[in-house]
């Protein structure tokens, strides 16, 4: 149970910073340890090294101006006020031969090192050692030093409180470095679960929204900083998500419904057909119908297969050099039979304009669809126009389709650029609602905007601006 705890907490993002944290924490404090270590201990050793070199510089001097005796007895009281147990001298000769030496009998382990002596007879002036005392309780550091052609001094000065020093230094600095990484490693986790309580909250919110709706969003804290950037970010995202999803529903609803009619009329007639007809004319209309409305079904399915495609921004073919001039003069070529037919009156102003880069058959469909549309939804005796005319320095060109028909009411010109959306007056005239839907796609594939302005039976005027 508890290994499994473990198991799970090394996982945890805050578990690992924390571990970082202490890693880090301990390295500096052991770095620490070992520098002040060092130079507290080489700072000692050059005090001690410094006073015995002092020392063997008075014997030097007594014995040059007042004689062994002198010296010996010198030597004597000096270490008697020391300690016996702090300080301890030898004399002796080269040989080895002690001629004098302070009380040694606590020093007894202590001999004459031979590579000290050799190297003092080499000509070296002074030589230190430490050798650990043979009871093993402190160390000692020791002096050779020649004070006369004959005569070598052996001056040894014990590091026991020096020693002692050093350890309670080691002491208080492992205790105080244990409470504190203690505290720091506690610090620490406080911190990094706090920091990362953002986190926590907006996988809490991920997992809620998963299980039940898209409407939850992670509370912002306000504290301008990356968690709240990343709540911000996800909400962004869950903005869009909704969106989407509500608009793929919206289109379900609207491809069953719309596509729910012609198929119930396709139903219908054979049906009617199969109880009423008594001859193979009536099935040859029945069979005619039926591939009527199967076009009609087809052409929906293709126009929004063509909307997605264009919105996805593929399908557009490699874009060429276009004269959009020409292009609407065709187009209002095409439809003046249908507004003549209508008692339309169908009038265009077209401005030489810079070709400009697309798709010319789809740029065909869309002034198309604006045109039969003006025609479609304008009454007798009304007018449509057809106006291009170049904008923004040349930059752009714009063409404007207007017609004196029965309008479009404010509320609803938002909602006619969706797919399928049809105005309630308009439900007598034939289509399926993807027309605009289709234009606007196009027109943001080339870089453009579409726009209405209408008023509710005076007319309308769509717009589309593409750059040049
Ligand atoms: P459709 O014309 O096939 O119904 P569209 O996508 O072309 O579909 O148009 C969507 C709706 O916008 C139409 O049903 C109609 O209500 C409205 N509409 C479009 N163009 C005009 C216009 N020139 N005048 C009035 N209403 C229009």
């Amino acid at each position: 149970m508890f290994f499994e705890r473990i198991a799970k907490l090394r996982h945890l993002l805050a578990f690992r910073l924390t571990l970082w944290y202490a890693a880090i924490f301990v390295l500096s404090a052991s770095i620490a340890y070992v520098m002040i270590y060092f130079s507290l201990r080489s700072s000692i050793r050059d005090r001690v090294d410094e006073d015995l070199f002092i020392q063997s510089n008075e014997f030097e001097t007594i014995l040059t101006l007042q004689g062994p005796e002198m010296l010996q007895r010198a030597a004597s009281i000096q270490a008697q006020a020391a300690g016996e147990k702090k300080m301890f001298f030898r004399f002796f000769y080269p040989s080895g031969v002690v001629f004098s030496s302070s009380n040694m009998s606590y020093w007894k382990t202590i001999g004459i090192s031979r590579k000290a002596v050799d190297s003092i007879m080499r000509g070296e002036k002074r030589v230190y050692t430490t050798p650990i005392a043979k009871n093993g309780k402190h160390t000692v550091r020791i002096l050779y030093s020649r004070v006369s052609d004959f005569v070598i001094l052996q001056l040894g000065y014990s590091l026991e409180s020096e020693y002692s020093l050093l350890l309670s230094f080691q002491r208080t600095f492992t205790v105080t470095m244990s409470v504190l990484g203690a505290v720091a490693v506690a610090v620490g986790w406080f911190m990094a679960r706090r920091a990362l309580s953002g986190v926590a909250s907006v996988t809490r919110t991920a997992r809620r929204i998963s299980e039940s709706d898209l409407k939850t969003r992670v509370p912002l804290l306000h504290r301008h900083n990356e968690i709240d950037q990343l709540a911000l970010t996800f909400n962004q995202m869950l903005d869009r998500i909704q969106k989407l999803v509500a608009g793929t529903l919206q289109m379900n609803d609207n491809i069953a419904h719309d596509l729910r009619s012609p198929i119930t009329r396709i139903r219908g007639l054979a049906e009617v057909t199969m109880i009423n007809a008594g001859n193979l004319e009536e099935y040859r209309q029945m069979t005619a119908g039926t591939i009527e409305e199967c076009d009609r079904l087809l052409s929906m399915i293709n126009t929004m297969l063509t909307i997605s495609r264009t919105e996805a921004g593929i399908g557009l073919g490699i874009l060429e050099d276009l004269d959009f001039k020409a292009l609407v003069w065709d187009a209002c070529e095409l439809f003046q039979p249908l507004a003549e037919d209508k008692g339309v009156m169908l009038a265009h102003q077209l401005e030489d304009v810079a070709p400009i880069k697309g798709n010319k058959a789809m740029l065909q469909r869309m002034v198309a669809n604006l045109i039969d549309n003006a025609i479609k939804y304008t009454p007798c005796d009304g007018a449509v126009t057809v106006v291009l005319e170049a904008e923004d320095n040349a930059n752009a060109v714009v063409l404007t389709v207007s017609d004196t028909g029965i309008g479009i009411p404010i509320e609803e010109q938002p909602k006619i650029f969706n797919r399928f959306y049809r105005c309630d007056q308009s439900r007598s005239q034939s289509g399926a609602g993807l027309g605009l839907s289709l234009a606007r796609a196009i027109a943001y594939s080339h870089g453009g905007q579409i726009k209405v302005k209408s008023d509710l039976q005076a007319g309308s005027a769509f717009s589309v601006k593409l750059p040049v």
